[in-house]
């Protein structure tokens, strides 16, 4: 199956993708690893008309603890963050989860914060997420748009989601098998 027509770009920074995504509207969609969107586009349930790529956007791929917080920035990809000794650490439910979620294939490529987007009913990142009660850091070509949960970002397709943070009493949370 192929997609419907589409243009592509891949900004270099985060201010670029988020001018695209103004300019564009409901027209665009980010593209962070491709693996829910790109299905949905081949058999054309999503056409978007311009593709907004974040690949390039090296300032988002990155996790740290920041103020007690555990955050995971918008490129970084399910197996970066199943093999990273910091969210082993401070978020062993996360870490316990990502194995689960498709296969290593798609895990190379799909990011932590695409699932979140993406939201998926049956997909396990939310429902860690919603467990952990983190939050989504939003931001939009006027600027930052604050922090929500995750049932908030559901509703909005208008803003690129930034970070995914785990706030200082959810960090090192887990639990009884
Ligand atoms: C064979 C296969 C098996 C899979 N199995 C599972 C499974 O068992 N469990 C599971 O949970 N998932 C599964 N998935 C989905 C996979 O985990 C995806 O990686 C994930 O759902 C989306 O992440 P992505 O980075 O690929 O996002 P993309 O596909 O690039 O994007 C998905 C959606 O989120 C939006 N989006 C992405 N990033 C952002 C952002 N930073 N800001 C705003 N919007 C954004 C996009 O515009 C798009 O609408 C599977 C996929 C495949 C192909």
């Amino acid at each position: 199956m192929k997609p419907a027509p589409f243009s592509f770009v891949a900004p270099e920074s985060l201010d670029e993708v988020v001018s695209a995504l103004a300019e564009h509207g409901d027209d665009a969609r980010i593209l962070a690893g491709g693996q829910s969107l790109v299905p949905l586009m081949n058999l054309r349930l999503a056409r978007p008309e311009v593709l907004v790529s974040i690949n390039r956007c090296h300032e988002l791929d990155y996790i740290r603890l920041a103020d007690d917080r555990l955050v995971v920035g918008a490129l970084v990809r399910q197996i970066d963050a199943e093999t990273s000794p910091l969210v082993r650490a401070e978020c062993p439910l996360l870490a316990t989860a990502l194995p689960h979620v498709g296969l290593p294939a798609t895990r190379n490529r799909g990011t932590v914060c695409g699932s979140l987007a993406h939201c998926d009913p049956l997909a396990e990142l939310p429902a860690v997420a919603l467990a952990l009660e983190a939050e989504l850091v939003l931001t939009s070509a006027v600027g930052p748009v604050g922090e929500c949960p995750l049932a908030e970002h559901a509703l909005d397709r208008d803003a690129a989601v930034v970070l995914w943070e785990v706030s200082e009493e959810k960090v090192g949370l887990t639990w009884s098998p």
